[in-house]
Protein backbone atom coordinates (compact mmCIF):
# COMPACT_ATOMS: atom_id res chain seq x y z
CA UNK A 1 0.00 0.00 0.00
CA UNK A 2 1.18 3.65 -0.79
CA UNK A 3 1.78 6.25 2.01
CA UNK A 4 -0.35 8.92 2.68
CA UNK A 5 -0.16 12.53 2.36
CA UNK A 6 0.92 14.62 4.81
CA UNK A 7 -1.27 17.56 3.69
CA UNK A 8 -1.01 21.05 5.84
CA UNK A 9 -4.05 23.38 6.34
CA UNK A 10 -3.43 26.93 7.38
CA UNK A 11 -5.37 30.29 6.87
CA UNK A 12 -6.11 33.38 9.50
CA UNK A 13 -8.63 32.68 12.59
CA UNK A 14 -12.30 32.45 11.46
CA UNK A 15 -11.67 31.57 8.09
CA UNK A 16 -13.36 28.10 8.59
CA UNK A 17 -10.56 25.77 8.54
CA UNK A 18 -12.37 23.65 11.44
CA UNK A 19 -15.69 23.78 9.66
CA UNK A 20 -13.84 23.34 6.47
CA UNK A 21 -12.05 20.20 8.45
CA UNK A 22 -15.18 18.74 10.23
CA UNK A 23 -17.22 18.65 6.73
CA UNK A 24 -14.34 17.11 4.95
CA UNK A 25 -14.29 14.43 7.18
CA UNK A 26 -17.79 13.36 7.22
CA UNK A 27 -17.88 13.71 3.64
CA UNK A 28 -14.78 11.42 2.52
CA UNK A 29 -12.77 8.44 4.13
CA UNK A 30 -9.15 8.01 3.80
CA UNK A 31 -8.36 11.27 6.03
CA UNK A 32 -7.03 11.16 9.41
CA UNK A 33 -7.38 14.63 10.75
CA UNK A 34 -4.14 15.22 13.34
CA UNK A 35 -5.69 16.40 17.09
CA UNK A 36 -2.64 19.31 18.45
CA UNK A 37 -1.76 19.57 22.13
CA UNK A 38 -2.45 23.09 23.08
CA UNK A 39 -2.13 25.32 26.39
CA UNK A 40 -5.04 27.53 25.86
CA UNK A 41 -8.59 26.57 27.73
CA UNK A 42 -10.97 24.89 25.43
CA UNK A 43 -13.93 26.97 24.10
CA UNK A 44 -17.69 26.18 25.25
CA UNK A 45 -18.25 22.65 23.80
CA UNK A 46 -14.56 21.73 23.05
CA UNK A 47 -13.38 18.70 24.44
CA UNK A 48 -10.61 17.22 25.53
CA UNK A 49 -9.29 14.72 23.06
CA UNK A 50 -11.00 15.71 20.30
CA UNK A 51 -10.74 19.31 19.19
CA UNK A 52 -7.48 19.59 21.18
CA UNK A 53 -5.09 17.47 23.46
CA UNK A 54 -5.15 20.69 26.56
CA UNK A 55 -2.19 20.40 28.36
CA UNK A 56 -0.48 22.81 31.14
CA UNK A 57 2.60 24.71 29.85
CA UNK A 58 4.72 21.84 32.33
CA UNK A 59 3.24 18.98 30.30
CA UNK A 60 4.00 20.86 26.78
CA UNK A 61 7.10 21.66 27.45
CA UNK A 62 7.83 17.49 28.51
CA UNK A 63 6.40 17.25 25.18
CA UNK A 64 9.07 18.72 23.21
CA UNK A 65 12.20 17.54 25.65
CA UNK A 66 10.86 13.69 25.05
CA UNK A 67 11.26 14.92 20.88
CA UNK A 68 7.14 13.62 21.04
CA UNK A 69 6.10 16.82 18.82
CA UNK A 70 6.77 17.46 15.26
CA UNK A 71 6.79 20.79 15.21
CA UNK A 72 5.33 23.42 17.53
CA UNK A 73 4.74 27.19 17.73
CA UNK A 74 3.31 29.71 19.94
CA UNK A 75 0.26 31.81 18.90
CA UNK A 76 -1.07 34.70 20.71
CA UNK A 77 0.43 34.02 24.01
CA UNK A 78 -0.10 29.98 23.76
CA UNK A 79 1.90 26.95 22.96
CA UNK A 80 0.08 24.43 19.91
CA UNK A 81 2.15 21.45 18.93
CA UNK A 82 1.65 18.53 16.28
CA UNK A 83 2.05 14.71 18.11
CA UNK A 84 4.90 12.80 16.17
CA UNK A 85 3.12 9.50 16.60
CA UNK A 86 0.09 9.40 15.22
CA UNK A 87 0.65 11.20 12.11
CA UNK A 88 3.50 8.13 11.22
CA UNK A 89 1.26 5.29 12.14
CA UNK A 90 -1.65 6.98 10.16
CA UNK A 91 0.51 7.67 7.10
CA UNK A 92 1.93 3.96 7.00
CA UNK A 93 -1.30 3.04 6.85
CA UNK A 94 -1.84 5.13 3.96
CA UNK A 95 -3.97 7.89 5.37
CA UNK A 96 -3.94 11.24 4.12
CA UNK A 97 -3.33 13.23 7.84
CA UNK A 98 -4.51 16.74 7.76
CA UNK A 99 -2.92 19.23 10.23
CA UNK A 100 -3.92 21.82 11.10
CA UNK A 101 -1.61 24.52 12.04
CA UNK A 102 -0.58 28.29 11.64
CA UNK A 103 2.29 29.13 9.74
CA UNK A 104 5.23 28.62 11.41
CA UNK A 105 4.32 25.19 11.82
CA UNK A 106 3.64 24.76 8.49
CA UNK A 107 7.30 26.29 7.73
CA UNK A 108 8.99 23.65 10.08
CA UNK A 109 7.06 21.02 8.18
CA UNK A 110 7.88 21.99 4.77
CA UNK A 111 11.30 21.76 6.18
CA UNK A 112 11.72 18.70 8.00
CA UNK A 113 9.02 17.19 5.36
CA UNK A 114 9.65 18.50 1.37
CA UNK A 115 6.93 16.08 0.05
CA UNK A 116 3.90 18.03 2.47
CA UNK A 117 1.35 19.71 0.61
CA UNK A 118 0.56 23.10 1.83
CA UNK A 119 -2.66 24.87 1.59
CA UNK A 120 -3.93 28.39 2.64
CA UNK A 121 -7.49 28.50 3.47
CA UNK A 122 -8.91 32.15 2.74
CA UNK A 123 -11.76 33.97 3.22
CA UNK A 124 -13.56 35.91 0.48
CA UNK A 125 -12.53 38.99 2.29
CA UNK A 126 -11.03 40.58 5.63
CA UNK A 127 -14.11 42.45 6.01
CA UNK A 128 -15.96 39.19 6.24
CA UNK A 129 -13.07 37.30 8.19
CA UNK A 130 -13.82 39.74 10.94
CA UNK A 131 -17.69 39.00 10.41
CA UNK A 132 -16.82 35.65 10.88
CA UNK A 133 -14.34 35.69 13.88
CA UNK A 134 -16.92 37.99 15.12
CA UNK A 135 -20.18 35.82 14.64
CA UNK A 136 -17.92 33.01 16.08
CA UNK A 137 -18.68 34.66 19.56
CA UNK A 138 -15.89 32.35 21.42
CA UNK A 139 -13.90 35.31 22.13
CA UNK A 140 -13.42 38.63 23.85
CA UNK A 141 -12.90 41.37 21.64
CA UNK A 142 -9.06 41.76 22.87
CA UNK A 143 -8.39 38.07 21.40
CA UNK A 144 -10.46 38.62 18.40
CA UNK A 145 -8.13 41.80 17.60
CA UNK A 146 -5.31 39.75 18.45
CA UNK A 147 -5.89 37.78 16.14
CA UNK A 148 -6.47 39.94 13.50
CA UNK A 149 -3.44 41.45 13.96
CA UNK A 150 -1.76 38.16 13.74
CA UNK A 151 -3.43 37.22 11.02
CA UNK A 152 -1.95 40.80 9.11
CA UNK A 153 1.16 39.53 10.03
CA UNK A 154 0.46 36.32 8.44
CA UNK A 155 -0.74 37.80 5.16
CA UNK A 156 2.94 37.88 4.20
CA UNK A 157 3.82 34.57 3.53
CA UNK A 158 0.73 33.06 2.33
CA UNK A 159 2.43 32.89 -0.90
CA UNK A 160 4.36 29.87 0.84
CA UNK A 161 1.99 27.72 0.37
CA UNK A 162 1.23 25.41 -2.77
CA UNK A 163 -2.29 26.16 -3.28
CA UNK A 164 -4.89 28.92 -2.01
CA UNK A 165 -8.72 27.94 -1.33
CA UNK A 166 -10.95 30.52 -0.63
CA UNK A 167 -14.18 29.67 1.70
CA UNK A 168 -16.84 31.46 0.41
CA UNK A 169 -19.57 27.97 -0.53
CA UNK A 170 -18.44 25.90 2.40
CA UNK A 171 -19.51 22.49 0.06
CA UNK A 172 -17.74 23.93 -3.22
CA UNK A 173 -14.53 24.44 -0.85
CA UNK A 174 -14.22 21.21 0.86
CA UNK A 175 -15.05 19.15 -2.36
CA UNK A 176 -12.32 21.70 -3.80
CA UNK A 177 -10.05 20.49 -1.15
CA UNK A 178 -10.54 16.67 -1.70
CA UNK A 179 -9.75 17.36 -5.43
CA UNK A 180 -6.51 19.06 -4.83
CA UNK A 181 -5.63 16.07 -2.39
CA UNK A 182 -6.54 13.42 -4.94
CA UNK A 183 -4.93 14.87 -7.57
CA UNK A 184 -1.60 15.04 -5.82
CA UNK A 185 -1.42 11.29 -5.61
CA UNK A 186 -0.95 10.74 -9.31
CA UNK A 187 2.13 13.80 -8.92
CA UNK A 188 5.14 11.65 -11.11
CA UNK A 189 7.32 12.40 -8.29
CA UNK A 190 4.86 10.65 -5.34
CA UNK A 191 4.60 7.33 -8.02
CA UNK A 192 8.49 6.77 -9.06
CA UNK A 193 8.88 3.24 -7.17
CA UNK A 194 5.67 2.11 -9.49
CA UNK A 195 7.60 3.43 -12.71
CA UNK A 196 10.80 2.22 -11.74
CA UNK A 197 9.27 -1.06 -11.77
CA UNK A 198 7.16 -0.61 -15.23
CA UNK A 199 10.31 0.53 -16.57
CA UNK A 200 12.29 -2.91 -15.28
CA UNK A 201 9.27 -4.63 -17.08
CA UNK A 202 9.28 -2.90 -20.32
CA UNK A 203 13.07 -3.33 -20.49
CA UNK A 204 12.28 -7.44 -20.69
CA UNK A 205 10.06 -6.24 -24.14
CA UNK A 206 13.15 -5.16 -25.16
CA UNK A 207 15.68 -7.66 -25.08
CA UNK A 208 16.47 -9.50 -28.07
CA UNK A 209 13.82 -11.99 -28.66
CA UNK A 210 10.24 -10.72 -28.25
CA UNK A 211 8.22 -13.31 -29.58
CA UNK A 212 8.92 -15.68 -26.43
CA UNK A 213 6.93 -13.49 -24.39
CA UNK A 214 4.14 -13.92 -26.33
CA UNK A 215 2.28 -17.16 -25.61
P1 LIG B 1 -11.15 28.70 11.98
O1 LIG B 1 -11.09 27.25 12.38
O2 LIG B 1 -10.44 28.99 10.71
O3 LIG B 1 -10.73 29.65 13.08
P2 LIG B 1 -14.06 28.30 12.06
O4 LIG B 1 -14.20 27.01 11.34
O5 LIG B 1 -14.25 28.30 13.55
O6 LIG B 1 -12.69 29.06 11.67
O7 LIG B 1 -15.10 29.31 11.38
C1 LIG B 1 -15.27 30.65 11.85
C2 LIG B 1 -16.75 31.03 11.75
O8 LIG B 1 -17.10 31.15 10.37
C3 LIG B 1 -17.68 29.98 12.33
O9 LIG B 1 -18.72 30.63 13.02
C4 LIG B 1 -18.20 29.21 11.11
O10 LIG B 1 -19.48 28.69 11.32
C5 LIG B 1 -18.20 30.30 10.04
N1 LIG B 1 -17.94 29.76 8.67
C6 LIG B 1 -17.02 28.84 8.30
N2 LIG B 1 -17.05 28.60 6.96
C7 LIG B 1 -18.03 29.42 6.48
C8 LIG B 1 -18.56 29.64 5.15
N3 LIG B 1 -18.09 29.00 4.06
N4 LIG B 1 -19.57 30.54 5.03
C9 LIG B 1 -20.04 31.20 6.11
N5 LIG B 1 -19.60 31.03 7.38
C10 LIG B 1 -18.60 30.15 7.57
P1 LIG C 1 -7.28 28.04 17.81
O1 LIG C 1 -6.89 28.60 19.16
O2 LIG C 1 -8.17 29.00 17.03
O3 LIG C 1 -7.86 26.66 17.90
O4 LIG C 1 -5.94 27.90 16.96
C1 LIG C 1 -5.06 28.99 16.82
C2 LIG C 1 -4.08 28.72 15.71
O5 LIG C 1 -3.22 27.64 16.08
C3 LIG C 1 -4.74 28.30 14.39
O6 LIG C 1 -4.10 29.02 13.34
C4 LIG C 1 -4.43 26.82 14.30
O7 LIG C 1 -4.33 26.40 12.94
C5 LIG C 1 -3.08 26.75 14.98
N1 LIG C 1 -2.72 25.41 15.46
C6 LIG C 1 -3.53 24.45 15.95
N2 LIG C 1 -2.83 23.36 16.25
C7 LIG C 1 -1.53 23.61 15.93
C8 LIG C 1 -0.32 22.84 15.99
O8 LIG C 1 -0.28 21.69 16.39
N3 LIG C 1 0.81 23.46 15.58
C9 LIG C 1 0.84 24.74 15.12
N4 LIG C 1 2.01 25.24 14.71
N5 LIG C 1 -0.28 25.48 15.03
C10 LIG C 1 -1.46 24.93 15.43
Amino acid sequence: MSKGILVVVSGFSGAGKGTVMKRLLEKYDNYALSVSVTTRSPRPGEEDGREYFFRTKEEFEALIKDDALIEYAQYVENYYGTPRSYVEEQLEAGKDVILEIEIQGARKIKEKIPEALLVFVAPPSMEILKDRLTGRGTETPQVIADRLKRASQEAEGVEEYDYILINDQLEECVDKLHEIIRSEHSRMDRNLDFVRKLQLEAAVFGEKDPCKYIS
